[in-house]
């Protein structure tokens, strides 16, 4: 057997690894690709079978290739029309359906599976339970009881899920949309979060057929702003001082914006500007100052930022000015489970009084987990045995800028995509992502190659 990168997860983080690696290491090396999932290529966010679910980013931006553009819209335009119906044409630009994209991805797999020559890549269908190391790498053991041997691993693994929501029987989760056929068709639906997961749940709900009330909470109330026509605008000229300080900063920010806007340009000119130099501001950033926009200025960029794509935000729009969807800001102080029905208290935001509402599902859309609260198994391993340890957030792992993990016992381990939330912050959108897999395979491959010949074979147990 060849030497082996394993990458721990297929969806689009680690199905980029993946490729990027078959790409950059020595022909002689092969990469193991390991999903515990049904499906290869689409995880979380491109597992959604729902026309409704659109891409957020418009189709230029989504290629799989940063060198090759037009490569996603040039698969796109290959379809059959029935099957590019989906495909949302607006003014802001073409948004394709996620399960669309998925389907591309997977596609690329397949090539890559198929590809002519000594098979490079194996696919393990299975979730990984531990990463032991062994004389010279690691061995890679299965769920199901499996144990590959592999010099190093790509931890590729996805947003943490928490304990999200308060706890109810009536809990219902967004990603299984299949739970939804089965609510009354007219009693009121709480979803806990308001940000781009409550889109989707909204969407699903209505494409299962509720036509009840829907009620959208979280903590400020704040709804993601829709995708419109941007062009390009220079990167803010920020000093020193501006990166000393998080209330400096953002009024540096805003003084740009307000200099876009007198220009007759768009704030959203401004946010995408940003987005090249984020990581480096994050890390500019003092450690309190990063903690303080967590704390508070995390649900107002995160709505600037990851914008809807505007058949999505219309039809939230539409609902709200119907009255079929109330977004409100508060939290939740109780939940009482009755037979059919749960009763939320709720305080909102500024208010004394306490409301109360039945709902007879919640569905949790409140996004992200923590490190401390994962219940991964392969994770809490890890990081019981000084592989991996929590960025200084809890949003994901320490990890340095050549993606290696930072801990007790460093080794052949990297990660991207969501677990570097903390590290980078601004990591999971696609072009993020497939920077990262380009240069994650990039530094594997310039360290595989230096090795001494023989080590990196794979490892005996
Ligand atoms: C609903 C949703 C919509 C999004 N829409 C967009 C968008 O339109 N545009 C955009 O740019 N970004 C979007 N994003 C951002 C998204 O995070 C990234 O685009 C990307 O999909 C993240 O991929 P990932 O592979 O890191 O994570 P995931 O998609 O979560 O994939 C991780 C995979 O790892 C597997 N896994 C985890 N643990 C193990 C284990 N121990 N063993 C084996 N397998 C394991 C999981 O089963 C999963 O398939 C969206 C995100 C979500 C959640």
């Amino acid at each position: 057997m060849n030497p082996v990168i394993a990458v721990v997860g297929a969806g689009f983080s680690g199905s980029m690894a993946a490729l990027h690696l078959l790409a950059a290491l020595p022909r002689s090396w092969s990469v193991l690709l390991c999903e515990k999932a049904g499906s290869f290529g689409r995880g979380l966010a491109y597992g959604t079978e729902a026309p409704a679910h659109l891409l957020n980013l418009r189709s230029p931006n989504v290629s799989a290739y940063p060198d090759r553009p037009d490569h996603f819209a040039t698969w796109l335009g290959g379809l059959p029309e029935d099957e590019r119906a989906g495909v949302a044409v607006t003014p802001a630009g073409t948004f394709a359906p996620r399960a669309l994209y998925g389907r591309y991805l997977g596609e690329l797999l397949t090539e890559a599976v198929v590809a002519e020559g000594t098979p490079r890549l194996h696919l393990v269908h299975d979730a990984i339970a531990d990463l032991v190391p062994v004389a010279g790498g690691y061995a890679v053991r299965t769920e199901g009881g499996a144990s590959y041997p592999v010099a190093g691993a790509v931890l590729a693994m996805g947003n943490l899920t928490g304990p999200g929501a308060p706890p109810s029987r009536h809990r219902l989760d967004p990603w299984r949309p299949e739970e939804f056929g089965r609510l009354h068709p007219d009693r009121p639906v709480l979803v806990v979060g308001t940000g781009l997961t409550m889109v989707d749940a909204v969407a699903s709900l209505r494409g299962r057929g509720f036509s009840g009330r829907i009620v959208a909470l979280s903590r400020r109330g704040l709804v993601p702003n829709v995708h419109a026509p941007t062009k390009p605008w220079p990167v803010p000229d920020l000093t020193a001082a501006d990166l000393a300080s998080l209330t400096r900063l953002t009024r540096r920010i805003r003084a740009e914006i307000a200099a876009a806007a007198r220009a007759g340009r768009d704030w959203r000119d401004v946010i995408d500007a940003l987005r090249p130099v984020i990581g480096y501001l994050w890390r500019s950033l003092p450690g309190l100052e990063r903690s303080r926009f967590l704390r508070h200025l995390r649900p107002f960029w995160d709505v600037h930022r990851h914008r809807a794509a505007p058949p999505a935000a219309t039809a939230i729009a539409r609902e709200i000015a119907a009255g079929t969807l109330d977004v409100r800001a508060g939290r939740i102080l109780a939940i009482a489970d009755g037979p059919g029905e749960a009763v939320v208290t709720i305080r909102p935001r500024g208010g004394t009084t306490d409301e109360t509402l039945t709902v007879q599902g919640i569905v949790d859309a409140t996004g992200i987990g923590r490190i401390d609260e994962t219940g991964d198994p392969l994770l809490r391993r890890l990081v019981v045995r000084g592989l991996a340890r929590p960025d200084a957030f809890g949003l994901g792992l320490a990890a340095g800028d050549d993606y290696r993990l930072r801990a007790e016992r460093p080794g052949r381990l990297w990660t991207m995509g969501p677990l570097l939330r903390g590290t980078l912050w601004e990591c999971v959108a696609v072009p993020d992502i497939r920077s990262q897999a380009a240069e994650v395979a990039a530094l594997i491959a310039a360290e595989v190659e230096c090795l001494p010949a023989g080590r990196g074979h794979p490892p005996s147990e």
